[in-house]
């Protein structure tokens, strides 16, 4: 697929072909990965990339814009099918960018907005303060209860009350259990907020009906179009039809300048496949296989967060095996396994130490292991963490893993050489 390059650029290409090897014999388990269609890498680099437009379909600053409000305009109507949303906007860049363009559209400077803890599960643009917006708006936080590590919606509820803010946000980026979207949207009304749910995690299993959808309680939905949605690098937003102005001019001109009709051509594709019942059964197996892991590193007396999960993340407290998420993200990515460090609630350790790993099931279920081959990966793991610096044990582990990963190809055969 990028045989010019690898003619006119070989020093680019050299580096292209090492992530593609690298993807290929790794066990991929960063919770926020996921692997593109080849119509999806296909769609990223195609001639829409030429195309330069401001504006919504019908209504554009640049002359030659009708075929692109024709992608456009379908993209559109096949998220509102999908996600069965009233309205939705298919400009936004990223995940980032989409919660911007909610931001902009609703929010002025010194607005307050409730958000769930970053160290609790919760994202860089929900407040945190290494984010610019951290500056712009008033953030105040809600977390998980000690005992349950769930959500405390009591608490929520009395924040709610108490900072009377103009948005609360649901979602985040560590949080392995369902949310109560309807609870959420209960406390909102009544403390006089818009409630936005932020699935960038969970739209690929909100797509294929896995979860329940935040779509009929939240005011707005955004999203990042990678993780389980399993598409390009780019966002969406959702939202009511008596929000849709406001939303649009909130992104266009609000927040972004001309879109990028690339990512849109492939984010189209992507939510046709998302509602084929081939996607639906990877979505199904994401979440057989996380709660398989979670239960298969518990007997290996791991502890796992929330004591277990509803979607494709698990979150493991490493306290009782007597190392740190650092030591233990470094361990794992020499035997071939790549997950991320990451806080657990009320995680003694600094965010750079941290107690815990964020392991996702997303990039291995698309590549077809199941519940056997997790259970060997917990073996795996388990292995690394009774001697992870031991390396005669990390070659033997790495064998373990190279071997396990070799049966399930990335992509089929030769279909970026042509
Ligand atoms: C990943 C993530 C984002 C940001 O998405 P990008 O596409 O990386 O910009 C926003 N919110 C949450 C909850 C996320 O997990």
């Amino acid at each position: 697929m990028i045989k010019n390059t690898r003619i006119s650029d070989p020093e680019v290409y050299e580096i292209v072909a090492a992530e593609l090897n690298r993807q290929e014999h790794n066990i991929e388990m960063i919770a926020s990965e996921s692997t593109a269609p080849l119509e999806v890498m296909e769609l990223s680099g195609c001639v829409f990339t030429n195309k330069t437009t401001e504006g919504y379909p019908g209504a554009r600053f640049q002359a030659g814009s009708q075929v692109a409000d024709r992608i456009e305009s379908l993209a559109i109507a096949r998220a509102k099918k999908v996600f069965g949303a009233e309205h939705a906007n298919m400009q936004v860049y990223s995940g980032s960018s989409a919660n911007y363009g909610v931001y902009a559209a609703i929010l002025s400077p010194g607005d307050t907005v409730l958000s769930m803890r970053l160290d609790q599960g919760g994202h860089l643009t929900h407040g945190s303060p290494v984010n610019f917006l951290s500056k712009v708006y008033n953030f105040r936080f809600y977390g998980v209860d000690p005992q349950t590590e769930q959500i405390d919606y009591e608490m929520l509820e009395k924040l709610a009350w108490e900072y009377k803010p103009r948005l609360i946000i649901a979602g985040g980026s560590s949080y392995p259990r369902l949310i109560d979207y309807k609870l959420m949207s209960e406390i909102a009304k009544k403390a006089g907020a818009y409630l936005m749910v932020d699935m960038a995690h969970v739209a690929g299993l909100v797509a294929a009906g896995v979860i329940p959808s935040p779509v009929p309680h939240a005011d707005f939905v955004s999203s990042s179009t990678t993780k389980t949605f399993c598409g390009p690098r780019s966002g969406l937003i959702l939202c009511k039809a008596e929000h849709a102005k406001m939303l649009d001019k909130g992104v266009f001109p609000g927040s972004i300048g001309s879109i990028h009709l690339n990512t849109i051509a492939a984010k189209a594709f992507s939510l046709r496949y998302v509602g084929t019942p081939e996607f639906r059964a990877i979505m199904e197996q994401v979440v057989v296989n996380a709660k398989k892991l979670a239960e298969a590193l518990a007997r290996h007396e791991f502890r796992i967060v929330s004591g277990g999960t509803d979607n494709h993340i698990v979150l493991v407290d490493l306290r009782r095996k007597g190392i740190t998420g650092k030591l233990f993200q470094n361990a794992l990515e020499k035997v071939g396994i790549t997950v991320n460090k990451n806080m657990i609630p009320f995680d003694p350790a600094s965010p750079f130490v941290t107690s815990g790993v964020r392991i996702g099931l997303t990039s291995i279920s698309q590549r077809g292991l199941k519940e056997a081959e997790v259970v060997e990966i917990a073996e795996i793991m388990n292995q690394v963490a009774s001697a992870p610096e031991d390396p005669a044990n990390l070659d033997d582990c790495k064998a373990k893993t190279e071997m396990l990963i070799a049966r399930f190809p990335l992509y089929p055969a030769r279909s970026f050489d042509d």
